[in-house]
């Protein structure tokens, strides 16, 4: 998967989604959804409540004081013994990785599991530079193995069945395994031991990073976090700079949320609090110790009081969970690192919402997403905020021109204004339906509006008696109106957004 996409086309991308995927998708997220309600049923929903707007409350006073925090947490780091690298975009944090690698001549590195990595594609400018880099978490390493990226923020090969995975196994490694989970996960112990033990380089992300103590916090399951920050001689860790907490107070809040959220545990199997290298005095831990601080568009996001509560984002992936979008289609649909609700909102500011046009309209707002992310971050706003940004243009990429959205827009609002023209669209509506008609329901319509048709059935506008006797009460006649403006309205959407989308093409010179 590339560092930084040039276009996601999130349509084209869901049409190559593999059948299995929803099955293999909904299976795994409807266990986490479980468990999730179990762990918050034991605390009780007013508790569970007030801790989320604890959490809310953490994260964004964090970020709006992140020059302070970010200084005071350079002091600690530098004062416990490692080095801080300040990134301001993925070519220059691949840089400093690399710079350091090279300067440690490494030729083997192991990795727990970092999205911000993916992010920035460390692995890539890693391998080239003839680095051999091992992703040691489970999931990591399956879909490295596989040669894509990750699926999930927490479960990286959530696309894949059991059985998949076997044949993966026998594939790449020669390795007959049998399609259980305990079994696989034994092969890929047995094969990630050695390389643990000869690695000259570990490299992380980071959960969170205290600025009181200097201190990174590693949230784990597997272990292999631990083994990849006391093994080898050197640790590099890759962070956001929106990962930083206060103090430890502030952690403990986030600790609890973390979790829960994620995999319905009350704690992770493994927390690993990291305070610089080894000390003298100390057997364990690596000699040295290098915390690269990315920015890459995060001072950007912090511009817009609205969309900057994306940076509250605790990557706990609930939001993904109970996406009825991320269900359908999976991960990479989203063309990127981040998927799911989440990635709708983080890429757009990533990467410019002319490169992910598509994805803030990858919701249906039905605000599950907000109404389950742990630091109650308004996702439904943001995506709201970010389709403006996609038709006016943003401060990323220059805007694009949307001639014929505001054709579209003037055309619904005119016939918004003149009742008889709603009366005239809903009789053309229905004699236009004719031909498509079914019964009560319209089940292949041509474009744009087969987009709608491809997924599900459109119920056929009726004119039946009982219509007929509503359209008698005045309640009745409103109703009426509503929903021939809700179809003019979609129609008219449509066919602007399709043109918009024609003249992006011409842009692009497709
Ligand atoms: S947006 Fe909220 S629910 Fe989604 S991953 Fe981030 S913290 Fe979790």
């Amino acid at each position: 998967m590339s560092a930084i996409p040039t276009h996601i086309d999130f349509r084209r991308n869901v049409q190559s989604v593999e059948p299995q995927v929803p099955a293999s998708v909904r299976k795994a997220t409807t266990r986490f959804l479980d468990t999730r309600a179990a762990v918050v049923d034991v605390i009780g929903q007013e508790s569970w409540q007030a801790l989320r707007q604890a959490g809310h409350d953490v994260r964004l006073h964090t970020i709006n004081h992140l020059d302070y925090y970010l200084a005071r947490l350079e002091e600690e780091v530098t004062r416990a013994g490692g080095h801080v690298h300040w990134a301001r975009d993925a070519q220059e944090a691949n840089r400093i990785v690399l710079e350091i690698a090279q300067e440690h001549r490494v030729k083997r590195v192991v990795k727990a599991k970092s999205m911000v990595t993916e992010e920035i594609g460390l692995n890539r400018t890693l391998v080239d530079a003839g680095v051999q880099t091992l992703e040691t978490d489970l999931g990591e390493y399956i879909v490295q193995l596989a040669g894509t990226g990750p699926s999930h923020i927490m479960v990286p090969a959530i696309h894949l069945t059991k059985e998949g995975i076997a044949d993966l196994f026998r594939e790449k490694l020669g390795l007959d395994a049998l399609p259980e989970a305990a079994r696989l996960a034994a092969l890929a112990r047995a094969q990630l031991r050695q390389e643990f033990l000869a690695a000259d380089m570990g490299i992380t992300g980071a959960n969170f990073l205290v600025a009181e103590t200097g201190t990174l916090v590693l949230v784990t399951n597997e272990g292999n976090g631990r083994m990849c920050t006391t093994l080898p001689p050197l640790h590099v860790a890759v962070a956001g700079i929106d990962k930083v907490v206060p103090d430890l107070e502030s952690l403990n809040v986030l600790l609890k949320l973390l979790p829960r959220s994620a995999t319905g545990q009350k704690m992770s199997a493994y927390t690993a609090f990291i305070t610089g290298p080894r000390r003298t005095e100390e057997e364990n831990g690596p000699k040295e110790f290098h915390l690269v601080l990315l920015d890459n568009g995060r001072t950007i996001i912090l511009q817009d009081e609205i969309t900057r509560e994306t940076l509250l984002c605790i990557r706990c992936g609930a939001c993904l969970n109970v996406c009825p979008v991320y269900n359908h289609v999976g991960g990479h649909a989203y063309g990127f690192a981040y998927s799911g609700p989440i990635g709708a909102i983080l890429l757009p500011q990533l990467v410019g919402t002319k490169v992910a046009a598509d994805l803030p309209f990858a919701s249906s707002l039905c605000g599950a997403c907000a109404d389950i992310c742990p630091v109650k971050i308004p996702i439904v706003e943001i995506l709201l905020r970010l389709r403006r940004r996609v038709v006016e243009g943003d401060t990323v990429e220059p805007a694009v021109s949307p001639a014929t959205l505001r054709l579209g827009v003037q055309m619904v609002a005119r016939a918004m204004s003149i009742p008889w023209l709603y009366d005239l669209a809903g009789q053309l509506l229905r004699i236009a339906q004719a031909p498509f008609r079914r019964g009560a329901w319209l089940p292949s319509l041509p474009p744009p509006l087969n987009r709608w048709t491809m997924a599900r059935p459109l119920p056929a506008l009726r004119a039946d008696w009982r219509a007929a006797w509503r359209r008698r009460t005045p309640e009745g006649r409103t109703r009426q109106r509503r929903i021939r403006i809700a179809l003019v309205a979609a129609l008219a959407s449509a066919a602007a957004y399709v043109g918009w989308r024609l003249i992006q093409r011409q842009d692009r010179g497709e």
